[in-house]
């Protein structure tokens, strides 16, 4: 299996690149024409065709997965322990990366430049932008206390939950709560293991079924990623980034310092695993998730590379991964610190320090609270700026750049994913193999 990672890799990448390519010219050549209108609507098409295959197994693989793995560590006191390193490690990683973007938005400050342009106007959002922001304004009016958030930890009805995890329309915490029934199911079979034995077999089928499904969809990704890139970025060129160029630099920097010094001191200190080759191993998930913008749809192959390219222990990665594919989401925690402090920025509201520190822990529980999906953290956003007065509308002025961003802040919580991963089984008592010195 590990045998075809490179060729699967390379594939995917020739068609991301292909993606990105054709993109620009029919954004640069194409704008407006009939047929390059054809093209990008055949594009969305095929590619969210290949998305669906992959959403369409997620809550079945999630529980599954979870469960199974819950179930096999067994101990109770070992998975507390698990549990216990995978939060602290979602807290230090989030956390790091939320300062950095805050400290980068300090020093770039990059809403002055904008502020000085808008003069008073209107921010230049567009028509289809507006209705955009309007939508999600709307969903933020539904946020629920943190008291009833706790409540609904614990699924009232499961099925309602797992009925809207994807697009988040549950009435309690959606993909949080599926995650926490899998929980106490894996809990209740370690418990009753003999009596529940064929409960785990139809679980394991269920994650058979799941893993195949996501298998066959896979092997459209080149196509289908490439397919979503090339959609993005027809719509969007590069005239949409330039114009947001410093915000857009912001982000995208805090994204490195992230990538290429936070991981890799992490990866260093923490884990048996050389950077570089970590990196290496990993590109497959990176491409998917760059491909996809959602961490759940990029969980298949997360797990694949955990168990196969990475050689991680299953139980303790299968649990940090599903977890981390809602709950770790570093990228997302810097992208939401970054996007507040630009639009107090743009809107003239100082923030602060005691403010600011508001920003970094809210941003911290946005990352374990969105959904990993395109565009997942986008109402966060709007609760945040809300809660510390600066006008949530503003978002309209990002959101043409948005999905570009959340490619990249996607490969982010991935990666972060990951890196736990690695970390956490790595340190696990029964984990004997010391890899990364190939
Ligand atoms: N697209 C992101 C993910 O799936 C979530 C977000 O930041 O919008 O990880």
């Amino acid at each position: 299996m590990g045998g075809h990672r490179p060729l699967r890799s390379r594939r995917l990448f020739v068609g991301l690149l292909i993606g990105v390519v054709l993109g620009l010219v029919a954004n640069r050549f194409g704008s407006g024409t009939a047929m390059a209108e054809t093209a990008v609507a055949a594009a969305e098409v095929v590619g969210n065709l290949f998305l669906r295959l992959l959403f369409v197994m997620v809550v079945p693989l999630v529980v599954s997965a979870l469960a199974l793995a819950v179930a096999e560590i067994g101990d109770l006191g070992k998975l507390g322990r698990l549990g216990l390193a995978t939060l602290g490690m979602t807290v230090l990683l989030s956390g790091s990366a939320v300062i950095v973007g805050i400290g980068l938005s300090n020093l770039i400050r990059p809403g002055d430049a904008i502020a000085a342009a808008r003069g008073g106007g209107d921010g230049g959002a567009g028509e289809a932008a507006e209705a955009e922001t309007e939508r999600l304004l709307a969903q933020t009016t539904g946020i629920k206390k943190i008291r009833q958030i706790i409540i609904d930890m614990i699924p009232q009805n499961p099925l309602q939950e797992m009925a809207g995890a994807i697009d988040g329309s549950s009435k309690g915490n959606g993909m949080l709560a599926v995650m926490v029934f899998a929980l106490l199911l894996g809990a209740a079979i370690a418990a009753r293991p003999v009596e529940c034995r064929p409960l785990v077999g139809w679980l394991e089928a269920w994650n058979a079924v799941a893993m195949t499904v996501i298998g066959w969809g896979m092997a459209l990704a080149p196509l289908g990623a490439g397919c979503l890139v090339f959609a993005t970025v027809a719509r969007l060129g590069l005239d949409a980034l330039l114009s947001l160029f410093w915000f857009a630099f912001t982000v995208l920097a805090g994204f490195a310092i992230q990538f290429l010094l936070v991981y890799p001191a992490v990866l260093l200190a923490m884990s048996p695993f050389r950077p570089l080759d970590f990196f290496r191993r990993s590109a497959e998930a990176m491409q998917i998730a760059f491909g996809t913008s959602s961490s759940n749809a990029t969980l298949p192959t997360a797990l694949k590379v955990a168990e196969h390219d990475l050689g991680l222990r299953r139980d303790a990665s299968r649990f940090v991964l599903t977890v981390g594919a809602t709950g770790n989401q570093n990228g997302t925690a810097l992208f939401e610190g970054v996007v507040v402090l630009f639009l107090a920025q743009v809107f003239g509201v100082s923030l602060t320090s005691g403010q600011q520190v508001q920003v970094v822990l809210m941003s911290m529980l946005a990352g374990i609270g969105t959904a990993g999906v395109p565009g997942g953290s986008l109402p966060l956003v709007a609760v945040i700026a809300q809660s510390v007065g600066v006008p949530a509308e503003g978002i309209g002025l990002i959101l043409g750049v948005d999905r570009v961003l959340d490619m990249c802040r996607t490969v982010l919580n991935v990666t972060g994913d990951l890196v736990v991963a690695a970390c956490v089984a790595g340190s696990d008592e029964s984990h004997g193999r010391v890899h990364g010195n190939s």
